[in-house]
C-alpha cells in the first residue's frame, strides 16, 4: 500500500470546460470562466469583489500595492507561515515584524500583536492555518484602534468560517490559493477578495497592468490607458475553466475531506489522552474545512522517527514551515525576539496524507501504524 501525501483530485469536468474555453475564442484573462468563478465566490460567500489571480502569492502582492506599502513601513506577519505571506510586503520595501503563534494553534497570537505596533506599522497579515480561523475580533479591534489594514491570507481557508463569517471576508483584503495542494485546485491559481469599497476600482487597475481596461470592457470609458502601477495578475481563462469544474463540486469535495479528517481524529484521539501527541484544537469561533490533518509530536526526535517509520510502511507524512524569522534571508534582519511557539510547530508539527481519493481503509492503515509506533 503506497500512500502519497497529496494527490490532485479531478472531478471529471475539467477537460470539458477547458475545451469549451479553448474553442470559445477567448482564452486570456477576465473571460467567461473567470467571471463564472468570481460570481460563484461572490454570491456564495458574500465577498464584495473577487479577482482571480495567477497565485495566492500574486494576490498578496496586489494587497501590498493596494495598501501603498513603501520602504519605511512595517507589517506584522506570523513567523510560522509560507514565504509568500512575508515576501509580498518585503518586495514593496516594508520591514516585517514577525509574530509568534498561539499555544493551542499555529495561528498568530492576537494577544501578542499590540506590543509590535509602532508609528510605522501599516498592516497586520493573518494566516488561517489549516483553514481554521484566527481570532479575528481581536485582530480587527487592534486594527481599528491603531488605524491599520488587515489582510487575511486565506490560502488554505476556502469554505471556512469565523463566527459564521466566511474567512477572507473579514479583513480589508483576503487572498486564496488554488495550488495543487489546496482543497480546490487549478494547479496554480489564486484569488483576491476585496471587502472595503475603497479598494475595488484600483484593484481592477493593478490587476490589468495599471490600465483601466476593465472599465473599458464594461463600456464605462471609450478608450483605456495607463493610469497607475500594476502587473499582469490575471489568471488565464483556460485555467479558470479548470477551477470552475472544481468549484461546481465544492460540497462533494468538502464532505469527502471532512469524513477523512474525522476518521483520523477519532482514531488518534486516544493517543492524545495517553500523552503521546497533540491533535489540532478547534477554537469555538472557528470551523474546520479539513484542509489539513496535522498532529504535534512531543519532540523533533519523535517526529523524525515517526516520519521514517511511516515511510518504511509506504506512507508519506511531511512536516511544514521553517520559522521565517530564522530563515537564511531574514535572520539578520529580524529584531532578535524569540518566538518559541513558532519553533515548536517548526520542529514538532506533522501532516498526514489527506486527499479526495484516500480510502477509509487507507486512513485506518495509517492510523494503525501510528498507534503501533507509539505503543511499541
Ligand atoms: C499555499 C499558500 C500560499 C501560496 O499560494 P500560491 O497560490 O502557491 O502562491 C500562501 N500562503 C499560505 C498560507 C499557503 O498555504
Amino acid at each position: 500500500m503506497k500512500i502519497p501525501f497529496n494527490k490532485p483530485y479531478l472531478t471529471g469536468k475539467e477537460a470539458h470546460y477547458i475545451y469549451q474555453a479553448v474553442y470559445s475564442g477567448k482564452i486570456s484573462g477576465n473571460g467567461s470562466f473567470t467571471k463564472k468563478c468570481q460570481q460563484y465566490f461572490e454570491s456564495r460567500y458574500g465577498f464584495k469583489k473577487t479577482l482571480l489571480t495567477t497565485s495566492c502569492t500574486d494576490a498578496l502582492e496586489m494587497t501590498a500595492i493596494l495598501m501603498n506599502i513603501m520602504p519605511g513601513d512595517e507589517v506584522i506577519v506570523p513567523s510560522y507561515t509560507f514565504v509568500s505571506t512575508a515576501l509580498a510586503f518585503i518586495r514593496q520595501g516594508a520591514y516585517v515584524r514577525f509574530a509568534d503563534s498561539e499555544k493551542d494553534t499555529p495561528n498568530i497570537d492576537a494577544e501578542k500583536i499590540e506590543p509590535l505596533i509602532n508609528d510605522k506599522t501599516k498592516a497586520i497579515i493573518v494566516v488561517h492555518y489549516a483553514g481554521m480561523a484566527c481570532d479575528m475580533d481581536k485582530v480587527m479591534a487592534l486594527a481599528h484602534k491603531y488605524n491599520l489594514f488587515v489582510v487575511e491570507d486565506a490560502a488554505q481557508a476556502v469554505d471556512s468560517f469565523y463566527k459564521g463569517k466566511p474567512l477572507g471576508s473579514i479583513g480589508h483584503l483576503g487572498t486564496f490559493s488554488f495550488h495543487e495542494t489546496k482543497n480546490l485546485s487549478s494547479g496554480e491559481g489564486g484569488m483576491l477578495t476585496i471587502n472595503d469599497d475603497r479598494f475595488i476600482e484600483r484593484a481592477e487597475i493593478i490587476w490589468e497592468k495599471g490600465t483601466n481596461r476593465s472599465q473599458f470592457f464594461r463600456g464605462q470609458i471609450n478608450k483605456y490607458c495607463w493610469v497607475d502601477t500594476g502587473s499582469s495578475f490575471l489568471l488565464s481563462d483556460v485555467i479558470a475553466a479548470f477551477l470552475y469544474a472544481q468549484l461546481e463540486n465544492i460540497d462533494d469535495i468538502q464532505s469527502k475531506r471532512k469524513a477523512i479528517w474525522n476518521h483520523y481524529y477519532n482514531s488518534l484521539i486516544q493517543l492524545q489522552s495517553e500523552g503521546f501527541l497533540t491533535l489540532a484544537k478547534l477554537p469555538n469561533y472557528a470551523t474546520n474545512n479539513s484542509h489539513m490533518f496535522y498532529l504535534v509530536c512531543n519532540s523533533i526526535e519523535q517526529r523524525t522517527d515517526l516520519i521514517s517509520y511511516l515511510k518504511s510502511e509506504d506512507v508519506l507524512s511531511v512536516f511544514h514551515y521553517l520559522s521565517l524569522h530564522k530563515s537564511e534571508y531574514y535572520k539578520n534582519k529580524h529584531d532578535g525576539r524569540e518566538l518559541p511557539m513558532s519553533d515548536i510547530y517548526e520542529n514538532c508539527l506533522l501532516r498526514l496524507p489527506l486527499y479526495y481519493e484516500l480510502s477509509s481503509e487507507q486512513v485506518s492503515f495509517v492510523c494503525e501504524k501510528i498507534i503501533s509506533f507509539f505503543r511499541k
